[in-house]
């Protein structure tokens, strides 16, 4: 046990169950709490707390990892927040994808009631999570990212230091904009490779190792083509993303025909079912085969 950093991680879906496995594992005094409490015990041997005080009253480092802006207020602020039950001394690190307007509302608030703050979304997966291979975005004080380095050596191979709260989660937009571009448009081309009358994997062979290939393609090309599309990544926090990220475009005068487009295509997949399903499932509005 490292007794001398008390954390506590609030919400522990699939990253926060991969990120708590791995804090566990480096010995961290780790205290869980998630809304759902049988999904908290998939932490296991962590302590599960029952209420949120008790999950963050003696937390030197307290993790948000949360669905979105709404689920990361309703746990933090108002009457019964977190926030409030917090120490005097300790540091919020904020890891879900809430997009910049939504993080410096976070905050300001944090500030409000003399809370170290850091703005520090994820690029990576589970996967990723599990074995402390991702990339974490930080914004904040210099010092109180300092104070987190246990924790982000931990989870992340590298920590890439911003400016202030609001630019980590503006540049995960950008990357998750690419990313959600990506995605579709390799849905679009393993549909084309099979309208074709080829092979799909042929299409994933004729990119592999060079310029044009990406990891990413590979694993969700795939996914694709199997048909399988158990959640690493849910296709409703694509859509979340790529909306934040549209709205993001649109506030400065840009025109994201691309973003539009994939947006469209999320739509139609979660009002087919598929809002729980991986980011993959996006090729099942895509292709026109379903029944062949
Ligand atoms: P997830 O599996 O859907 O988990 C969402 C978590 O938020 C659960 O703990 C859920 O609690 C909680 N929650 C939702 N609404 C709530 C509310 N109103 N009050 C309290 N708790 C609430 O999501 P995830 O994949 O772990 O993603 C978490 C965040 O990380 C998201 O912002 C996502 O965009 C971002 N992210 C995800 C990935 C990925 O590959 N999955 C990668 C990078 C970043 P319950 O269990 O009670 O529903």
């Amino acid at each position: 046990m490292r007794p001398d950093l008390r954390v506590a991680l609030l919400g522990t879906g699939i990253m926060g169950e991969a990120m708590g496995r791995r804090l566990l594992a480096a010995n961290f005094d780790l205290l869980v709490w998630n809304r759902t409490q049988a999904r908290a015990r998939a932490v296991q041997g962590a302590r599960i707390a029952t209420t949120l005080d008790a999950a963050v009253d003696e937390a030197d480092i307290v993790i948000t990892m949360l669905s979105d802006a709404e689920a990361t207020e309703a746990v933090m602020l108002g009457r019964n927040g977190a926030l409030r039950a917090m120490k005097g001394d300790a540091t919020w690190l904020q890891m879900a994808t809430i997009g910049p307007r939504g993080t410096e509302v976070l905050a300001k608030e944090a500030e409000r009631h003399g809370i170290r703050f850091v703005d520090a979304p994820v690029l990576g997966s589970r996967p990723q999570a599990e074995a402390g291979e991702l990339v974490v975005l930080a914004a904040g004080e210099p010092a109180t990212i300092e104070r987190c380095r246990p924790l982000l050596d931990t989870l992340a191979r590298r920590t890439i230091e911003l400016g202030t709260p609001g630019q980590a989660a503006a540049l995960k937009l950008a990357v998750n904009a690419w990313l959600v571009n990506s995605v579709h448009a390799l849905a679009e081309s393993i549909a084309l490779a099979r309208a074709l009358g080829l092979d799909p994997e042929d299409f994933l062979g004729a990119i592999a190792g060079g310029p044009l290939d990406m990891a990413f393609a590979q694993w969700k090309g795939r996914a694709m083509i199997a048909g399988e599309h158990a959640p690493a990544f849910p296709l409703k926090h694509a859509l979340k993303d790529a909306l934040l990220a549209q709205a993001a475009h649109l506030d400065r005068g840009l025109e994201p025909r691309a973003l539009d487009a994939a947006i469209f295509r999320l739509g139609e997949a979660a009002e087919a079912g598929l809002a729980d399903a991986d980011l993959s499932a996006l090729f099942e509005v895509v292709r026109k085969d379903r029944n062949a």
